[in-house]
């Protein structure tokens, strides 16, 4: 692999990753990328001159619209086709997770053109990262909805799952989405706080969620600033105790049928496995002469 500065390709989208927190987070690459690009497309083109001054890269920006993604299909659209370079990005993390970005990027390729991510910081991925999970699966959710009713009903879908979940909250929400998930998840769920990931303040605390708000009620500052809630998958019953459930209902099973129907009967009741439970079964019966 060539390690020697990018290089960028005419007519071509490029979406920048950049710092949650940490300007020094940036990638060699995305520094690359945005001192060589034509113009940058920037959610807010003043946190993006910090960036960029930090850097001591002087480029053309413009506002990518939050809430109007579709107003810049145009002049992008036209920049390209001229043969320029763009790149898009966010106020923090990775464009286009719970971010702008999608829309203009199905755009540009749907034009034709050539979209190439820089990848880079993510506040989702950060937190996962030090939350002690060992679990492979994840689900990513973003932000829940801000009012109660749908955050509930929204919650009540994720819980089946087998997976941790991950949210995005903003502080002035935090204790009332905390509410809502010990409605759904009950008190025994473990929950991380990732706070201010990368800044001055970072916080990593996990908890039971029963007591997740008498610690963010301790102290103010813990509601302030950036949030990633992590809720881990829920505990898993123990094979003992699960065995002794099974147990219970194939002896009763096995006392009112025939071996084969009270095995079958049992799996379907506990999800267990018919080849088990059969095995299970033939230890469970009386020996012949005892
Ligand atoms: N695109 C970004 C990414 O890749 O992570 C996410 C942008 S979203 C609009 C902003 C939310 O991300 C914040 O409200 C917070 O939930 C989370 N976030 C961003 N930076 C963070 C940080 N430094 N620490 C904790 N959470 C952060």
């Amino acid at each position: 692999m060539d390690q020697s500065k990018t290089a960028v390709i005419p007519a071509t989208l490029y979406v920048v990753a950049t710092p949650i927190g940490n300007l020094r987070d940036i990638t060699l690459r995305a520094l690359d990328v945005l001192a060589a690009v034509d113009v940058i497309a920037a959610e807010d083109t003043r946190t993006t001159k910090h960036l960029l001054t930090r850097y001591a890269i002087s480029k053309t920006l413009f506002a990518l619209h939050r809430h109007n993604e579709s107003a810049l299909f145009t002049k992008i659209a036209g920049l390209l086709s001229q043969g320029k370079t763009v790149a898009m990005v966010t106020d923090a993390g990775t464009p286009a997770i719970s971010d702008p970005g999608g829309l203009i990027v199905r755009f540009v390729r749907e034009q034709g053109f050539k979209v190439v991510p820089i990848p880079g910081p993510n506040a989702a991925v950060c937190a996962l990262s030090v939350a002690g999970i060992s679990n492979p699966h994840f689900l990513f959710y973003g932000f829940p909805p801000t009012s109660k009713g749908p955050r509930l009903r929204a919650l009540a879908n994720l819980k089946p799952h087998p997976y941790s979940l991950i949210f995005y909250e903003a502080p002035h929400r935090i204790l009332e989405c905390i509410a809502d998930m010990m409605e759904v998840f009950g008190s025994d769920r473990r929950i991380t706080f990732a706070r201010e990931l990368t800044k001055m303040f970072e916080t990593i605390h996990e908890c039971a969620l029963g007591d997740a708000h008498a610690w963010l009620e301790a102290d103010s500052d813990r509601r302030r600033g950036e949030f990633v809630l992590i809720l881990a998958e829920a505990d898993r019953p123990k094979e003992a105790e699960l065995s002794e459930q099974v147990r219970h209902t194939l002896q009763l099973l096995m006392h009112e049928l025939p071996l084969r129907q009270a095995v079958k009967l049992a799996a379907e009741i506990s999800g267990e496995s018919k080849n088990r439970l059969y095995s299970l079964a033939l230890s469970l019966q009386p020996h012949p002469g005892s």
